[in-house]
């Protein structure tokens, strides 16, 4: 039988290899899983959804019609950031029960924890009564471009459940917010910043309409475990030099929707809103997911994971969004946790790491959960 790497070996391997987004390049990285799957007899097929942004489904087939059990998660991780690190950020070097290095909590650790799971149950799986797949998708951190492309091109097949493998210090979460993602571009008339009345100010139609958003009513009830949908305008750009007047300027706007909110309807909304000074690009577009903490499976996770972590589970959700944010609405609206290694606090900070028995932990959950879902 072939040599099952742990858990901690296959995140320091896979952290060690650079997928920053961008520019991504996540084929190597999926290269090296692929491989490690396939040499356990798991059938892969990858996907590129433009040049080396590779993602993978791997599928363990079972003997079983049941709907299939998805592990979900992306490999691709944010950049650096300004601020200088204290340790190699691609070292996955080992300190004090934590592993370090960019993409180890979000969410490298999370990826090789359900990939171990998946070889250690590949022997078993075959008298199983449903398969296990799992999408390792590029592309996330930009807006799920990797689950999408797996979704479009009709890779996923089905699943009756999703576990998404991102930092939560494997406590089960039942959702997250959706996001509409936006630029916003006003255009004016320039002249000698002498003789203003002679142009036309395209910063000031900016701050106009970045001071009306300020005030902007969702007019929609707070979720029951999400809260309120947000709004946040994170970025301005305007102007060549102080003695002009400013023929463009834009802004971003990252609203972070609810799961039943229709996002094309809200960016409709913000276009009227804004008025016609405001051209509105959508740069990103994506649901949230919410699943109740009545439905039979949730009970069922909720039960296991009282024991292994020891205290009562309470319904809770994820600030982030998630390539549940594509998967789950392509595989019908199975129901969905998100429960995966690290803390949440960590994701895209310098000096990341992820505590080593997290991962550990993660892929025995995994492989639990799976055997419960596919009787095994
Ligand atoms: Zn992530």
């Amino acid at each position: 039988m072939q040599h099952i790497p742990s858990a901690l070996e296959i995140t320091q391997d896979i952290v060690r290899i650079d997928t920053r987004n961008p520019p991504g390049r996540e084929l190597e990285c999926a290269e090296y899983l692929g491989t490690l799957l396939s040499d356990a007899g798991i059938k892969v097929d990858a996907y590129e959804f433009s040049k080396d942004r590779t993602s993978l489904v791997a599928r363990l087939k079972s003997k079983g019609t049941k709907p299939p059990i998805c592990f979900g998660g992306h490999i691709d991780v944010v950049p650096l950031g300004t601020k200088e690190w204290s340790v190699d950020p691609f070292g996955a070097e080992i300190i004090d029960g934590k592993v370090y290095g960019r993409g180890t909590t979000d969410m490298k650790a999370g990826i090789a924890a359900s990939v171990h799971a998946a070889l250690t149950l590949a022997p078993e799986v075959a008298k199983g009564e449903s398969d296990i797949v799992l999408a390792i998708c590029a592309g996330e951190e930009t807006g799920c471009e990797g689950s999408f492309y797996l979704s479009e091109v009709g890779a996923l097949g089905e699943a009756g459940a999703v576990i998404i493998c991102e930092p939560t210090s494997n406590y089960p979460m039942l959702g997250h917010k959706g996001a509409l993602w936006l630029r916003v571009e006003t255009k004016g008339i320039t002249a000698h910043g002498s003789m203003p009345q002679e142009g036309e100010n395209a910063i000031y139609k900016a701050a106009r309409s970045v001071s009306k958003l300020e005030d902007f009513d969702f007019n929609i009830a707070p979720h029951e475990l999400l809260g309120s949908a947000t709004l946040n305008v994170g970025m301005i750009t305007g102007g060549q030099n102080l003695n002009s007047v400013p023929d463009h300027s834009d802004f971003t706007i990252d609203i972070r929707t609810l799961p039943d909110q229709d996002r094309d309807g809200l960016l409709e909304g913000i276009k009227s809103y804004l008025g016609k000074e405001n051209d509105v690009q959508s740069l990103v577009n994506v649901s949230g997911v919410h699943t109740s903490q009545s439905h039979p499976w949730v009970k069922d996770v909720f039960g296991v994971m009282g024991n292994i972590l020891k205290e009562e589970i309470l319904p809770r959700g994820a600030p982030y969004f998630t390539d549940a944010s594509a998967l789950t609405p392509a595989y019908g609206n199975p129901p969905t946790i998100i429960l995966g290694p690290g803390e949440m606090e960590m994701a895209h900070q310098t000096d990341e790491y992820c505590p080593i028995a997290h991962i550990e932990q993660a892929s025995e959950i995994y492989q639990q959960l799976a055997r419960r879902w596919c009787e095994i």
